[in-house]
């Protein structure tokens, strides 16, 4: 009867596979399906001056609500789309969305504000990466140091050389980078040195932990590292009053989260920013 019992698991692990699996073709098929029906939305959140608390850029989050699906996580989706490589086209729709807001902007004289796009690793190493990015972003008129690339610090350093060669590329057409998440997959002091990111983004699981004293010195040295690397550092997932008090006690000049502002539709971005 063990054996039964044995036979009776491996049935549900083998199920709950079949239907892990089936779920995420049903999501890929709704995301293809999306992409084309334009269901993906860029959010905005502020990136504020921690000083005055002054809106100083934004950061762009893909929002999907699928009619079929519903809303649908990023933590849900990105995965999926990296694997299936339809992440080039999320990572575009949101790009364009941002262009469009950026040159609405500009042509009604309105101030321009820096934003970040997140791109996947996936996307990144793609070998038209930048070109079809410089490519894209020149059909609007906007200056690319209005335009932020964020990659997160998981992505394969074991390419160092070649995320060198991209960044490079990126940073001589003038556009910003930002390694995203900083301290999670912590790789190499000596490679981030060589990299020319502008910008060190603390991830949120160190910042929602500073009421610790051994999270705060973290957070304290990752700052202090940004300063010596000529990097701005921000503060990711900023969530009270008191880890707001704290970045600023360490001198972190710029960061995000709920405690200032939600990432936003474009709609009420406009709102926000006519209002100040
Ligand atoms: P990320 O780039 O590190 O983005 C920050 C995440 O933290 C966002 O989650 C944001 O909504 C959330 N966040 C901001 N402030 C707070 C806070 O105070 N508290 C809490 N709890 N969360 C906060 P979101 O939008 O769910 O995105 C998750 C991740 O999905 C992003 O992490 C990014 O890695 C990825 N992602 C989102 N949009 C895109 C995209 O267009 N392209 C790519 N490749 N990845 C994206
Ligand atoms: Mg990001
Ligand atoms: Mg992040
Ligand atoms: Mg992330």
């Amino acid at each position: 009867s063990s054996r039964k019992k044995h036979g009776t698991v491996v049935t549900f692990f083998e199920e709950e596979t079949n239907n892990i699996m089936q779920k995420e073709m049903d999501t890929l098929n709704q995301l293809i399906y999306g992409l084309k029906n334009n269901e993906f939305t860029a959010f905005l959140q502020p990136k504020v001056n921690l000083l005055t608390e002054e809106i100083v850029g934004f950061e762009a989050l893909a929002r999907w609500n699928s009619p079929v699906l519903g809303f649908v996580s990023p933590a849900a989706f990105i995965p999926i789309a990296e694997s299936s490589g339809k992440i080039r086209e999320v990572d575009n729709a949101i790009l364009k969305q941002v262009l469009e807001w950026q040159h609405k902007r500009k042509v009604k004289g309105l101030k321009l504000f820096p934003v970040s796009v997140n791109i996947s690793p996936v996307h990144f190493y793609h070998e038209s990466f930048v070109d079809d990015f410089i490519q894209l972003v020149s059909q609007y008129d906007i200056s690319p140091d209005l335009i932020n690339i964020e990659v997160t610090e998981n992505f394969e350093l074991v390419d160092f050389e070649k995320a060198k060669e991209i960044l490079l590329k990126l940073k001589s057409y003038g556009y910003q980078s930002s390694i995203d998440d900083f301290g999670v997959g912590f790789s190499s002091l000596s490679y981030l040195q060589q990299l020319p990111f502008s910008e060190i983004k603390i991830d949120r699981s160190f910042v929602n932990n500073m009421n610790n004293e051994e999270m705060y010195y973290v957070v304290q040295t990752i700052v202090q590292l940004a300063a010596n690397l000529k990097m701005h550092a921000v503060a990711e997932g900023i969530e009270t009053l008191d880890q707001y008090n704290f970045l600023k006690s360490i001198g972190c000049l710029i960061g995000q989260g709920f405690y200032f502002h939600k990432p936003m539709p474009l709609d009420d971005v406009e709102k926000l920013l006519s209002s100040i």
